[in-house]
């Protein structure tokens, strides 16, 4: 748990650790480029015995006031995702254990926000009830960005169930045929304080939230990050960003505006920490602070 003002904000995982290969995650890199940030990325960040990149598939929880928002929803129970073993079929994940534990059930969620609809994004939004996927957050609004949901919507209608393992179809048309999603943009405004911001690259749409409080930042900032590996070497785009040189951009202008104003950063798959600052060395590298 980490206040931030009137915040608290904590972590509700799904699948621990989620481990690719380097060069799945990171097309042509090699593991040992990063030895000389071992001290910092081992052993949450990078498996060096195995060569893997170890991520967290994880929910952010933030609460202000009244006001209970759920960011992004994993990978989900029962969906089919036969591509991917761990993901695929799952039961008994403990999630909605782990959210009862913080004291909450689904039904006190009161916005669900999609960063962006990859399948370990938005597994949790529906679940399976008698045959049929209904909302998991049967009480909450939630907030897809427009135009991410555009594009998926057109991929999916050109070559059904081929993008994202299909979970276009298991967990977001559920939610529009049950009038539970509000299509957003950009510099909208959840509460006050709370933003959300574009950071395209990863996908086209990508949103995250900005949280501000007496010209303090924290930003939720998705998969702009998907790894400290990333705060070392901004210009290392992913296998799965739709566009690697927006990815990059965007990239590195969340790392330049995090040091100009001590910003705290939370990327989505951040593992065992809860935030991180960035700082920017003299030889121009910048380096991650992490954040119990
Ligand atoms: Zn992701």
């Amino acid at each position: 748990m980490l206040s931030f003002g009137p915040a608290r904000m904590s972590a509700i995982g799904d699948l621990d650790p989620f481990a690719l290969p380097i060069d799945l995650l990171f097309p042509g890199r090699s593991i040992e480029t990063l030895r000389p940030h071992e001290a910092e990325l081992a052993p949450h960040h990078v498996d060096f015995d195995t060569g893997r990149i170890l991520l967290g598939v994880q929910s952010h929880l933030l609460q202000i006031g009244t006001l209970t928002i759920l960011i992004d929803t994993c990978i989900g129970e029962h969906k089919p995702r036969p591509l991917r073993a761990d993901w695929n079929a799952r039961v008994a994940s403990g999630y909605l254990d782990r959210l009862a534990a913080v004291g909450l059930s689904p039904d006190d969620i009161d916005i669900v926000m999609c960063t962006h609809l990859h399948a370990d994004h938005i597994g949790w939004n529906t679940r399976l009830v008698d045959g049929r996927w209904v909302p998991t957050f049967g009480k909450a609004r939630y907030l897809i960005g427009r135009s991410e949901f555009d594009h998926w919507r057109t991929e999916e209608e050109k070559a059904p169930g081929s993008h994202n393992h299909g979970s276009f179809s298991d967990s977001v048309m559920p939610l529009i045929e049950a009038g539970y999603v509000d299509l957003v943009e950009d510099g909208y405004e959840l509460c006050q304080g709370v933003n959300l911001i574009a950071l395209p690259g990863h996908t086209g749409g990508q949103l995250g939230l900005c949280l501000c409080h007496q010209q303090q930042q924290a930003f939720f900032c998705a998969d702009a990050l998907h790894s400290p590996v990333q705060v070392f070497h901004p210009d290392w785009a992913t296998r799965f960003c739709t566009d690697p040189q927006a990815a990059i951009a965007t990239r590195r202008g969340l790392l330049a505006r995090a040091v100009e104003t001590s910003a705290l950063l939370i990327p989505a798959h951040l593992r065992h920490f809860s935030a991180m600052r960035i700082l920017l060395d003299v030889d121009g590298i910048y380096r991650p602070e992490f954040v119990p």
